[in-house]
């Protein structure tokens, strides 16, 4: 009797020729994958973490469990201290620029008002101000002095 088989596509980068969508094939991320990420985000994509890339996991934003492939457009850098957080309410998710935002659980804000990480890519600053600021909001408002 055969073994299951995990059928996939593999896409390959037009100037090196290395997968970056791996599918189901392949849980962990890739060197490969890391390259393209550490060159994208730099390092940890929880709000405001300085760990640099090469000190982070991969976290798939739609998790391996739920079906989530390991294409380098569904893995985010992650620190080992923060990765932790996606056990513990957090979500994880891609915005409509690709960035990485962090939504934190309800009972630590009840709007869940989703957060960059722009430590690392300073320039999103200058490229999307208002809506990075709106959603850098760490910490949150309840936690100001007043
Ligand atoms: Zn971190």
């Amino acid at each position: 009797m055969a073994a299951h088989a995990w059928h996939y596509l593999a896409v390959f980068d037009t100037h090196t020729e290395q997968p970056l969508y791996l599918g189901r094939s392949k849980r962990l991320a890739s060197p490969d994958q890391r390259i393209v990420a550490t060159a994208r985000y730099g390092g940890c994509s929880f709000p405001a973490c300085a760990r640099p890339a090469l000190d982070c996991e991969y976290h798939h934003t739609t998790a391996w469990a739920e079906g989530g492939a390991t294409d380098v457009t569904n893995l985010a850098p992650v620190c080992g201290h923060h990765h932790t957080l996606a056990d513990h309410g957090w979500a994880v998710r891609h915005d409509e620029y690709g960035r990485i935002e962090w939504l934190p659980p309800a009972w630590l804000d009840p709007h869940r008002t989703p957060r960059t990480n722009t430590y690392h890519r300073p320039a999103d600053w200058y490229r999307h101000p208002r809506r990075t600021h709106q959603r850098q909001g760490w910490p949150p408002s309840q936690w100001a002095a007043g």
